[in-house]
């Protein structure tokens, strides 16, 4: 079978940076719903149409067509009493960019002073050109439900509890490895 819109795709996958440094190894491979769903970065849906089981490929994605450019703006300094102990660079906060009433920002904890903690905002992978190496392991069609859902379901999927009958937004599995 073809990989085509509403095709569910397993791909094995290595993502390194630009230099050849390693990022992921991909234990796990990455199962998407194949078809603008956004479930992984277009230009992989784009580098895997009408491919089949088997094909690989090495493919470069540059910033803008990844995790954006670093922003320096969404660099943050607080007060380290206005966060919850104890606090670990690394840790991650939901919060809102200064100025922006969109979409909650994920804040990445990366330095911490006595009284004062650097949040960063930009996606970790943000300014980095993108290498995967990328395997097709297997394609099927997608169910109805899963091309209702806009993701996959079963193994490596999307699981609904019991309290996720109405599949609002916000917990959605997605099948992208970065994030
Ligand atoms: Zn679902």
């Amino acid at each position: 079978m073809k990989i085509a819109q509403n095709t569910v795709v397993s791909v094995n996958y290595k993502l390194s940076d630009a230099q050849n440094n390693l990022i992921e190894d991909g234990a796990q491979p990455m199962v998407y719903l194949h078809g603008g769903y956004e479930n992984t970065l277009p230009k992989i849906e784009e580098e895997l149409d009408g491919k089949e089981v088997g094909y690989s490929s090495t493919l470069q994605i540059e910033p803008e067509d990844a995790f954006g450019d670093y922003d320096p703006s969404l660099l943050k300094v607080e007060e380290r009493s206005r966060l919850p102990e104890p606090l670990e660079v690394g840790m991650q906060f939901e919060g809102m960019a200064e100025g922006s009433d969109e979409e909650p920002t994920i804040f990445t904890v990366t330095e911490i002073a006595d009284d004062k903690v650097v949040l960063d905002g930009n996606h970790p992978l943000a300014g980095m050109a993108l290498r995967f190496d990328l395997s097709v392991i297997d394609v099927r069609a997608a169910t109805p439900e899963e091309i209702t859902h806009g993701h996959v379901h079963g193994a490596h999927g999307h699981h609904h509890g019991d309290d996720d009958m109405d599949d609002g937004e916000g917990d959605h599995f997605r099948s992208q490895p970065l994030n």
